[in-house]
């Protein structure tokens, strides 16, 4: 059987950054990525150091979530399913607790496309989700149903979660988030944010998606 050795290695690389770089502190977030074949998820052992995960710990995890091999999975793996299974272009879930961001899902607001990257990268402002409890099938269904089909959603006070096509993607996006928060931050700071107009939003969604690099 395919040991998914090339996707648990990439898992544990970007763990490893997503601490180094603040992204979280602790054992906290999670990280996953679809196998390419469709039939599991490769997502990180619960309460593991980042420092300290092997391949042989990371959980590899079907679409029933049933443990396969490796080390009891993240308690989120149900929330990561939960996106997997309703967004086919999604192969890559990564949850943090990054300041910023858990910054703004304490105070329960949607966030409005305030920023270009924001329209370009999640595709409009980023909704937070109902709360639920740390590992819940609640949490879960409320992540999923404010995700959409955006690529980033708030955990009300807890975190984040941002979904990309693959793992470098979804890092991609993870970092812009917190970036823009940040910027979302300050100008709450300093003043009234101002949302950008839906027809905007769209054109640079689909500029970024279609024509941008290429
Ligand atoms: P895990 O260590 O089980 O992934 O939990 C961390 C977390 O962030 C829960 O929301
Ligand atoms: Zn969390």
């Amino acid at each position: 059987m395919n040991n998914y050795m090339e996707e648990k290695r990439m898992v544990i690389e970007a763990g490893k950054t997503m601490l180094n770089s603040g992204l979280t502190v602790g054992t906290w977030g999670n990280l996953s990525v679809r196998t390419a074949d469709g039939k599991y998820i490769v997502i990180t052992p619960s309460g593991v150091d980042y420092e300290k995960i092997t391949p042989e710990m990371m959980s590899l995890v079907d679409m029933d979530g049933k443990l396969v091999s490796g080390k009891k999975p993240s308690i989120e793996a149900g929330l990561h399913l939960g996106i997997y299974k309703k967004r086919e272009d999604v192969n890559a879930v990564i949850h943090t607790h990054s300041i910023y961001t858990c910054a703004v899902a304490a105070t329960r607001t949607d966030v409005p496309a305030v920023l270009d990257e924001m329209a370009q990268i999640v595709g409009g402002g980023i909704k937070t989700a109902k709360y639920g409890l740390p590992g819940s099938q609640e949490l879960a269904s409320n992540c999923a149903e404010a995700l959409g089909d955006r690529m980033a959603v708030l955990l009300a006070n807890h975190g984040g979660v941002c979904v990309g096509k693959d793992l470098k993607d979804a890092f991609k996006i993870t970092n812009v988030v917190e970036v823009s928060l940040k910027s979302y931050c300050l100008a709450k700071s300093i003043g009234n944010p101002v949302a950008l107009d839906d027809k905007d939003v769209n054109f640079m969604r689909d500029f970024f998606l279609n024509s941008y690099g290429k």
